[in-house]
């Protein structure tokens, strides 16, 4: 057998050839909607239409494809659309279990949408092993995992869970998107399909709205995801597909920089007299430290929040005194970003008021703690 290939190596390597014809070695965007025929009606080539399918979403396909340890992916034009994709899997009757703190938009999904059409929905803590078992019980169907968790970074045990979804029949979902597949490849742990916004760490530059959907084996679920794509049009454009591919190149590179800054500064913030709290699973005192340092070999993640000591009132100041550090929702991208949660999540929040959550940039971690250290003041 021969070795295992790093991942940065897949990040630069992994379905990226010069183009045949001129020898360019970036891919051209292949900006057609409509493929050739040959002479007796067929496609040679394997491209007819573009929403079935198109040269750049090939080439970003295979390449999460490989960086997760899958047989396939489906790009979308949005995380949402992707996990709309996986819960059209759902039928009336069948049972879905998800965490209590799962993404909210990804909540307003399984609490608005497969509620209606008639799926039985239980939100549990995902760190409560018994309330898992109790909800999965004999006949779950889709068990949603989302590791770390948003904003309070809680740690999902990726083979306890797995193992009692696996036992009950389940498929097994993970929302990979603050993680990576350079931080945990949940697939190692037997998870059948890994989800990601694009939008965020693979895209990395906040320039780009994606999301992709991967299959561990199973290829009549990976043919299930490409007729979805077909069939509700929500495919991501040629442009897009583009722009990620390309971003991934750097994926390894900029992730082990945020994991590496976020962690000093997790350090920093955990010892300043103004923060009562600082949730970051890298940090030994987090609580499921022992978990994420088993399931996330190649880094804690660059997401950290902060509980501010003295309220709600003191985070939304601080957030208006940082400078490097941009106020705006979202988070993965080369900048830093600070946001206060609870008022972007609304009145159903169960967010803590005084939590600021910190999407850590490559910037120099002394600047961004510098930056930190006179907000705070
Ligand atoms: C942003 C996000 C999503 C949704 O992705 P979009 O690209 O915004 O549709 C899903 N899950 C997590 C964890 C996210 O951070």
């Amino acid at each position: 057998m021969s070795k295992p290939v790093g991942q940065n190596t897949l990040c630069v390597h992994s379905a990226h050839t010069p183009e045949p014809a001129t020898g360019a070695l970036s891919q051209p965007i292949y900006l057609t909607t409509t493929f050739e025929r040959d002479a007796d009606g067929g496609y040679p080539r394997g491209y007819r239409y573009s929403r079935e399918g198109t040269p750049n979403r090939t080439s970003l396909e295979a390449c999460i494809a490989a960086l997760e340890g899958g047989i396939g992916a489906a790009a979308f034009a949005s995380g949402l659309a992707a996990s709309m994709a996986v819960l059209e899997l759902l039928n009336a009757g069948d049972r879905l279990v998800a965490p209590l703190d799962a993404y909210y938009g990804s909540v307003r999904q399984f609490t608005e949408h497969c509620a209606r059409r008639g799926v039985t929905v239980e939100l549990v803590d995902f760190t409560d092993l018994t309330a898992v078992r109790n909800a999965v019980g004999g006949r779950a169907r889709v068990v949603w995992i989302e590791t770390p968790s948003n904003p309070l970074l809680n740690i999902t045990d990726l083979e306890a869970v797995t193992a009692i979804a696996h036992r009950a029949g389940a498929l097994v979902v993970c929302d990979n998107t603050f993680a990576t597949p350079i931080c945990q490849r949940p697939c190692d742990f037997g998870v059948d399909l890994i989800i990601h916004s694009g939008t965020k760490y693979l895209g990395g530059h906040s320039d780009v709205l994606s999301g992709l959907a991967v299959v561990r084996e199973d290829h009549a679920l990976l043919e299930h995801l490409q007729a979805w794509q077909r069939t509700a049009g929500s495919a991501l454009a040629p442009f897009d597909c583009w722009l990620l591919r390309r971003s991934i190149t750097t994926l390894a590179l900029r992730v082990r920089t945020q994991c590496a800054g976020a962690l000093q500064l997790a350090g920093f913030l955990a010892r300043h007299p103004a923060i009562e709290q600082v949730f970051y699973p890298g940090l030994p005192q987090h609580r499921a430290h022992a978990t994420a340092v088993a399931q996330m070999p190649g880094g804690f993640g660059a997401m950290l929040s902060m509980c501010v000591a003295e309220g709600r009132q003191a985070a939304l100041e601080t957030a208006s005194r940082t400078r490097l550090f941009a106020r705006a929702t979202s988070l993965g991208g080369v900048e830093s970003l600070i946001e206060h949660r609870a008022s972007i999540e609304g009145p159903k929040s169960r967010t803590p008021q005084n939590l600021l959550r910190l999407s850590v940039g490559i910037e120099e971690p002394a600047d961004l703690i510098a930056d930190l250290e006179q907000a705070l003041e």
